[in-house]
């Protein structure tokens, strides 16, 4: 452990490579550690359409992480391939023991990202961009003029929900009680809405499909009757979004770090309540979980860490 890093960023996603740019790039010593691909969710993301500056036509989550995974190195990021066990976040010094070493650093970003709950039924993972998203504003325009289902009753459901209305034809919202938990002046707008529909009572037991999805099994929790919702044969497949919560990768820093809910509590500056350690991207508490806000709060983070250097 001779080496003390200005930074250790813990995660290497948007936000991770975002802070990892900007510190290399103020000059601090820095060192991204991530214990599997670059891109966490994006990784996975077929197309992404809204990032500033992306290609036109959309391009695949990899093709853009490469970008930001070459211009962190481009900066003199090191890095290092492995899994974190714990960290001492308390101390003037940080630790992070990982697998394979431990390391030290005057500041670190936490940037381990969340993922979305899946919606729990069978078959889920296989159609899994091939009818099934979590992620309205990602993918619902290939939805223009399909139908689709949204799981969950929460703000986040019913605001998708809306959001998916712009595009296709119908929603269903599939809800396991017979009332929202969603604001009322949320609900009211949904209810107001035509393209806007309920399932109440229910939750979905099993999807199915020849390579997309096309078909599902839902199941009335009062009842227990079970039903098959086909799609319709003109589209041949249909989209089902879950909102029913993410799980942000946040258990390392229990403990140490304020959390709500499971994220991470921040100021407008990233900063956490612990001197020298700041959070960056889907784990903090916020209202927009992208890959440009995560961008924007891995570069925060870097310029915060560096003014809590120079202090
Ligand atoms: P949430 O409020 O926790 O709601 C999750 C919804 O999913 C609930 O309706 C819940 O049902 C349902 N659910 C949970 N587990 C389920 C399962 N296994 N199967 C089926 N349904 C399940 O989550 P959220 O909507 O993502 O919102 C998270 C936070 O962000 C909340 O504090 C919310 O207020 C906030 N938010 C605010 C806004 C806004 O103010 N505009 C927008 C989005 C989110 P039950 O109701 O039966 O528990």
């Amino acid at each position: 452990m001779s080496t003390i890093y200005d930074v250790i960023i813990i995660g290497a996603g948007p936000a991770g490579l975002a802070a990892g740019l900007y510190a290399g790039r103020a000059r601090l010593k820095t060192l991204i550690i991530e214990k599997g691909s670059d891109g966490g969710q994006i990784a996975i993301t077929d197309e992404i359409e809204n990032y500033p500056g992306g290609m036109l036509g959309g391009e695949s989550g990899p093709d853009l992480i490469k970008r930001f995974t070459a211009q962190a190195a481009h900066f003199g990021a090191e890095r290092l391939t492995d899994n974190v066990q714990s960290v001492e976040l308390t101390g003037e010094i940080k630790k992070v023991h990982c697998s394979k070493g431990d390391y030290e650093a005057k500041t670190v970003i936490l940037a381990t990202g969340a993922t979305p709950r899946p919606i729990g039924c069978e078959n889920e993972e296989e159609f899994i961009g091939k009818g099934v998203s979590y992620c309205a504003t990602c993918d619902a325009r290939f939805f223009e003029d399909f139908e689709v289902y949204v799981v969950g009753g929460g703000d986040s459901a019913v605001e998708e929900a809306m959001y998916l209305s712009k595009f296709a034809r119908k929603v269903t919202i599939i809800h396991r009680r017979n009332e929202l938990r969603a604001a009322k002046s949320i609900q009211e707008k949904a209810f107001a809405n035509e393209k806007v529909h309920f399932m109440w009572d229910t939750v979905v037991q099993s999807l199915h499909g020849d390579g997309v999805l096309s078909s599902m099994v839902v199941k009335n929790v009062k009842t227990g009757e079970l039903t098959t919702i086909e799609a319709d044969p003109d589209d041949g497949m249909f989209g089902l979004f879950g909102f029913i919560g993410f799980l942000p990768f946040t258990s390392l820093y229990e403990g140490q770090v304020e959390m709500q809910n499971g994220y991470i509590v921040t100021d407008p500056d990233m900063h956490t309540n612990l001197p020298g350690v700041f959070a960056a991207g889907d784990l903090r508490v916020k209202s927009l979980r992208q890959v440009i806000t995560a961008a924007a709060d891995g570069a925060i983070a870097a310029m915060q860490a560096e003014h809590y250097l120079n202090q």
